[in-house]
């Protein structure tokens, strides 16, 4: 793949990346895996990945300043090439929250 606005080579790298989730929250994502050119610093997310970091960043406590998290490695496209989102990711939070419900 080539930088869209350079047109040097994209490399794909793991990195850390600070998101805002809002005016006053910051969450800096660690190990995040992106694309990142060779010639300009400029970087994207790929599709899978973005979809996971905004499921991550909801999940966060909004109430704080700044939050590190790290990037499941799971998530990581390198590591899993099937791209399959994990199901059982989401039937495991569906368990907690019928178990606090319970409680
Ligand atoms: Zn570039």
């Amino acid at each position: 793949m080539k930088c869209h606005i350079c047109g040097a080579k994209m490399e794909h790298i793991i990195t850390d990346l600070p998101f805002k989730t809002d005016q006053t929250s910051i969450i800096i994502l660690k190990d995040l895996p992106v694309s990142q050119c060779s010639g300009c610093r400029e970087y994207l997310l790929d599709d899978f990945v973005m979809e996971h970091v905004e499921e991550i960043l909801e999940q966060t406590d909004k109430s704080a300043e700044l939050e590190i998290l790290n990037y499941p490695k799971q998530f990581t496209p390198a590591l899993n090439s099937s791209l399959v989102p994990p199901r059982e990711k989401a039937a495991e939070r569906e368990q907690v929250k019928k178990g606090n419900m319970v409680l």
